[in-house]
């Protein structure tokens, strides 16, 4: 009889999945290259997996082999931590079941590959919503968002998707499987593993399945675009808003002058609606679970009283539904702009909102006087202190330098001194991927690190999970 690992890794697979279940050769291109096409990884086989049985049996595989097993969901991650380097790529798509409903306690169980806007659907048809929204929602899956910890707009009131998560269901690298999706409110039998996989990128095991917490269906929105000619200033009014609304202020966001301009010239059909690009936007909604709770009324009187106080140069409020959701649709559509206009090097950083602006000014004085043939943009979700602090370069311009990676790592590197300064974190909501373990070895306390790699050790003692990614 031939022993198992006599067999190829590819027969193994095909004995345990079947051929819908295995990818090799050329047929493995979509599963190498990241979505942005800025990196291409090497793999022996792809598995999709269309049971937790399988996947488990497709980690086995690979690990009993002493392979590397590399995780992956729609492949939007900024930061490559999708980007597989040799061994098995195991892809979610397939995993798409929806395992059940728990009316009474707002929980929705279903496996990793389901996408963020097929959830979407799936709470609205029972007449509830899974709070968080992103730009890839149409394709970013429910493992990866929980592997990234993805935060998006709505984290100021709900949290980010850690916040979210009351379960997961892991295949460890040796192939068993944790099964946390009891998502009992209160429950103390030790630490939250799942908070541990929220974020942990794959290199704690493979998530299968997930129970979400849904939040009851907002009934009465209200939106605005108001044009401010300072981040203090757009502070401020952050502030009086979440002062005047309390708990119904759904989402903050601030764009600059560049970064509206990246929409309007590259996303067809989006509209700006004030003559003038203003100098910063901030883009705002207020939300209330009870229908005719008065947000229209309430955003009004709030934003009459800042325009008094010389906050606001110039305000939009939207007039119905429709033209909330444009506001939003222009929201989301930054990262597609971006990746018209040239090549920006994202910062996903982080500071104490009172520290944003003093942090933008730093670090536009250190953008200014190193690379001054880039162009700063930002967008930031200012409520929860994450900014996105862009430097655009001209794509001829970047494209001179001998070599870009390391450009990417000069700039990356400059801005996260500032960040740094301000006590905060150069990983907000991104992750760190393949793109930042060198700074996780730069920045990062040598005790916290220490045990962020005794956590890895506890789930995957031999680090074959995701290596390379997350930790140096
Ligand atoms: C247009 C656009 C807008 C975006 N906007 C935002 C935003 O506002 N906020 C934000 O936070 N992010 C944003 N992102 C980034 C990205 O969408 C998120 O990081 C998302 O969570 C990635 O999900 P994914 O399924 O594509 O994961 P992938 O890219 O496939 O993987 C990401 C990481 O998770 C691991 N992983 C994936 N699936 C699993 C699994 N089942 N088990 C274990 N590990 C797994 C991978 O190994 C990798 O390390 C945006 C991306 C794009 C393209």
């Amino acid at each position: 009889m031939t022993g198992v690992l006599e067999r190829s890794l590819s027969d193994d697979l095909l004995g345990q999945l079947g051929p819908k279940g295995v990818r090799t050769g050329a047929g493995m291109a979509p599963w190498l290259t990241d979505f942005r096409g800025r990196r291409t990884g090497r793999a022996e086989a792809v598995a999709l997996p269309a049971s937790t049985a399988e996947a488990a049996a497709a980690v086995r595989a690979a690990t009993a082999r002493g392979l590397p097993v590399f995780p992956q969901g729609g492949n939007t991650g900024l930061c490559y931590g999708a980007v597989p380097e040799d061994g098995l790529v195991v892809a979610m798509s397939r995993m798409r079941a929806v395992r059940g409903f728990d009316r009474a306690s707002g929980l929705l169980t279903v496996e990793a590959g389901l996408t963020l806007s097929e959830v979407h659907d799936l709470a609205a048809a029972e007449g509830m919503q899974f709070p968080l929204h992103l730009g890839s929602e149409g394709t970013a899956q429910i493992g990866g968002l929980i592997s990234t910890n993805a935060g998006g707009t709505g984290v100021l009131r709900y949290g980010a998707m850690r916040d979210l998560v009351a379960g997961v269901e892991l295949v460890l690298a040796d192939g068993r499987v944790l099964d946390d999706l009891a998502a009992l409110p209160k429950d103390n039998r030790g630490y939250p593993l799942r908070h541990l996989v929220a974020g942990a990128e794959g290199t704690l095991g493979l998530v299968t399945a997930a129970t979400l917490r849904l939040s009851p269906k907002m009934q009465d929105r209200a939106h605005a675009w108001l044009a401010v000619e300072t981040v203090e200033a757009g502070l401020a009014l952050a502030q009086r808003l979440r002062d005047a609304a309390g708990d119904v202020l759904e989402a903050v966001e601030l764009l600059d002058r560049a970064q509206v301009s990246y929409v309007v010239r590259h996303i067809p059909g989006t509209r700006m609606p004030f003559g003038e690009i203003p100098t910063w936007s901030l883009l705002v909604e207020l939300a209330s679970a009870r229908a005719g709770a008065g947000m229209q009324e309430l955003l009004e009187a709030t934003l009459e009283a800042a325009f008094e106080d010389g906050l606001i140069a110039d305000a939009v409020i939207a007039q119905n539904e429709g033209q909330g959701e444009e506001i939003w649709h222009f929201r989301h559509s930054v990262t597609e702009a971006n990746a018209r206009e040239g090549v920006g090097v994202v910062m996903d950083t982080s500071v104490r909102p009172g520290r944003i602006a003093q942090f933008i000014a730093e670090a536009d004085a250190v953008l200014a006087s190193r690379f001054p043939e880039a162009e700063r943009a930002i967008t930031a979700h200012i409520g929860d202190g994450n900014v996105h602090y862009i430097a655009m370069f001209p794509r001829e311009a970047w494209d001179r330098h001998a070599d870009p990676l390391a450009r990417e790592i000069e700039v990356e590197e400059a801005i996260h001194d500032v960040v740094i300064r301000h006590g905060g974190s150069f990983s907000a909501e991104h992750g760190v991927g393949r793109k930042l373990t060198s700074e996780m070895r730069r920045l990062v306390d040598p005790v916290r690190l220490e045990l962020l790699k005794a956590v890895k050790a506890g789930f995957d003692p031999r680090g074959l999970m995701n290596p390379g990614v997350l930790l140096p």
